[in-house]
């Protein structure tokens, strides 16, 4: 009786977690600095039971921060990937090479990435090529800015739908989809979003997964990310009933990250 849910129960307690993403950018400048901040937030991490801490360091370091992981409640991932696994593609790393060296998740679509002509096209092949290598794929959406009459509702939801586009449902289960508002991040952000405009977008989110995949597509985890500081964790990961957040900026600094993992952590 035990072994027949076993399975079960081990996907509950992996859903319970929540799943806090540290995007580094391309900060620091030197290996040296981020050793430092990974042991520090590393030391962290490492004992908390209710929450899954992934960290995306500029790739170049993540060898190296390979060899410091112990347990699977810190992993590392990656911030981009090309859409081929290999090939003559100068300057890109493909989605195997990545699993290969042990990283865990990929990060497509972030708005940083968009912007230098990121198409949704190139996001759906990315995400397809994510999932083949056994990576666990965070899409990131969401609107340059809001208006009245709710087109930011469409374009998120299309957005959502063009680069799931030939996803299937089984695959759902290598993919977190990440709400990020571009007006939020970063340093010129307006604000952080409230958690009602989270909870918003994560209701949208839920529904366009339900369009496409019926009930498999209740179990993708989704994630804030925007300004997310200590002080907003706790409201984020309650009022917004989301599963986790992508942190930028405070990501970097070890005591206020290591602040927003401890809040996450009592988060029921
Ligand atoms: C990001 O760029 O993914 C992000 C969330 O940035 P920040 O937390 O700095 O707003």
């Amino acid at each position: 009786m035990c072994g027949f849910f076993a399975p079960f129960l081990l996907w509950y307690y992996c859903r319970m977690k929540k799943l806090i993403i540290g995007n580094w950018k391309m900060y620091p400048v030197e290996l040296k600095e981020a050793r430092e901040r990974f042991t520090q937030i590393k030391k962290t991490a490492s004992v908390l039971r209710n929450v899954q801490t992934v960290i995306c360091p500029p790739l170049v370091y993540a060898g190296d921060l390979k060899k410091m992981v112990a347990g699977h409640r810190v992993t590392l991932g990656a911030q981009n990937a090309w859409l081929e696994q290999e090939g003559a593609y100068t300057g890109e790393v493909s989605p195997s090479q990545i699993r290969s060296v042990g990283l865990t998740h990929v990060i497509i679509g972030h708005s940083e990435r968009r912007v230098l002509g990121e198409t949704d096209e190139m996001i759906n092949k990315k995400i397809l090529a994510g999932i083949k290598a056994g990576l666990v794929v965070v899409l990131c959406v969401g609107e340059r800015e809001r208006d009245k009459d709710g087109e930011y509702l469409r374009y998120v939801a299309s957005q959502i739908k063009l680069a799931l586009k030939n996803v299937q449902k089984k695959e759902l289960s290598n993919m977190v989809i990440a709400y990020e508002p571009i007006w939020a991040i970063g340093k010129n952000a307006l604000r952080a979003a409230s958690s009602e405009d989270a909870l918003e977008i994560a209701i949208l989110i839920k529904k366009t997964l339900a369009d496409m995949y019926n009930r498999d597509g209740s179990h993708v985890p989704i994630l804030y990310g925007g300004s997310v500081n200590e002080k907003n964790t706790k409201d984020f990961l309650t009022a917004s009933r989301i599963d986790g957040l992508l942190v930028g900026r405070a990501s970097l600094d070890p005591f206020v990250f290591g602040e927003i993992l401890r809040g996450a952590e009592k988060v029921k």
